[in-house]
């Protein structure tokens, strides 16, 4: 089976790693040259688009801001899982806040903002703090501002509407205003859904973030109430855009209660641990249901933690010391707070994982890894509670 990915990151690359047993083979769009690539070694094979349509049997993506004429061109393949309009989704804001409503799933009170008076709208609307976040392109902490109260409004418009102008012209640019959750925790849920509408969810995920980028996931047994709630949400948004693939959901605990922030149509950064810790990982699932293969049991076959290395191109050589750790490199060059590598540990229950956490935070460079060893300390803390 071939496939194409649009896009040729590391998502790819994992992709390709994980499903070559079954036989499948990937190539990856790089939408920056427009050429398809060997996701591993970033060969060139095809110089255009039309050939990697040509060789593939299904095309998916990797990364949702992929412009609408390439994936409009890949939808009328017939190839292309999951479809263009639930990329889309993942790629605007908008479209997104406009698919929780109408699936009725709860998520942060939010304006959206297209003008100034929209702004000055959502000022007196909305409660302080609040976050912007731009509708298009932004990701990882990239397009947002805070605003604590009224005080830096003035400056906070004027840098979003120079924002606006240095977009791409002709496209209608907006900022989604949310107010700010005081969540208890981040957590997300990566979920699986096959052509036939049958899904499968792995464990929710606690997430840690650090300057509004991943840094910690840890996966464990959880909360019966929160999962079911979040496989509930999982279900009815994977139905409504018949959803192919793997799609990830981000949430924040407030209590009891779960709010979205925000979905991404593709495998996850917040999924890698599923690469040790689940019975099938989410880049096979992805794979199995996009080529219309059984979906793989999404078990939690033991506790795990993934570990982002951001900005590094090295790590102690030590860290592979620590029981049942192991090493992601994704072969790019190093810059500053790129997503170089990751570290996946497990252990056999949550006491041990959370030691040998603590043990790979106690070698890991402290000036990379700033937030680390708070953060295991805090979910130390929260299982002898
Ligand atoms: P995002 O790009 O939407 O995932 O935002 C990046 C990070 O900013 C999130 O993971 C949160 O830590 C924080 N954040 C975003 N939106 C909110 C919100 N409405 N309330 C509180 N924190 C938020």
């Amino acid at each position: 089976m071939n496939v194409l990915v649009l896009g040729a990151g590391q998502l790819a690359r994992m992709m390709a790693l994980a499903v070559k047993p079954l036989n499948i083979n990937i190539r990856a769009f790089d939408v920056s040259s427009g050429n398809v690539v060997d996701p591993l070694t970033s060969n060139i094979i095809f110089n255009d688009l039309a050939q990697g349509i040509e060789f593939a049997d299904f095309i998916t993506a990797e990364f949702e801001h992929i412009d609408h004429q390439t994936l409009a061109t890949c939808q009328a393949s017939g190839k292309l899982r999951p479809a263009s309009q639930a990329i889309k989704v993942g790629g605007d804001r908008r479209l997104e806040k406009s698919l929780l409503t109408q699936c009725a799933v709860a998520n942060a009170q939010h304006k959206i903002i297209e003008t100034k008076a929209d702004f000055d709208q959502a000022l007196n609307q909305l409660s302080f703090p609040l976050i912007l976040k731009s509708a298009l392109a932004g990701y990882d902490g990239k397009g947002q501002w805070r605003l604590k109260d009224k005080t830096t409004a003035e400056e906070v418009w004027l840098d979003i509407k120079a924002f606006f102008d240095g977009g791409e012209q002709g496209v209608k640019h907006a900022v989604i205003a949310e107010q700010m959750v005081p969540f208890d925790r981040e957590v997300s849920l990566v979920g699986v859904r096959d052509s036939q509408g049958n899904t499968l969810v792995y464990p929710l995920t606690q997430n840690h973030h650090s300057k509004g980028v991943l840094s910690v996931s840890i996966a464990t047994h959880v909360n019966e109430i929160l999962q079911t709630q979040a496989q509930q949400v999982f279900d009815s948004i994977a139905k409504e855009l018949d959803y192919v693939g793997v799609l990830a959901i981000e949430f924040f605990q407030v209590g009891e209660q779960l709010l979205v922030n925000e979905i991404a149509p593709r495998v996850h950064n917040s999924g890698h641990w599923t690469q040790q810790g689940a019975d099938t990982c989410q880049f096979e699932n992805h794979l199995r249901a996009v080529c219309d293969l059984p979906l793989g049991s999404t078990e939690l076959i033991r506790p795990t933690a993934m570990i982002n290395i951001l900005g590094e191109d090295s790590v102690p050589n030590e860290i592979l010391n620590v029981a049942s750790t192991k090493l992601h490199w994704y072969g790019k060059s190093k810059r500053a707070g790129r997503k170089m590598g990751h570290i996946n540990v497990s252990g056999k229950s949550e006491a041990q994982l959370a030691s040998r956490l603590m043990l790979l935070a106690n070698l890991l460079p402290e000036a990379a890894f700033d937030e680390l060893k708070p953060y295991i300390a805090g979910y130390q803390n929260s299982l002898s509670s």
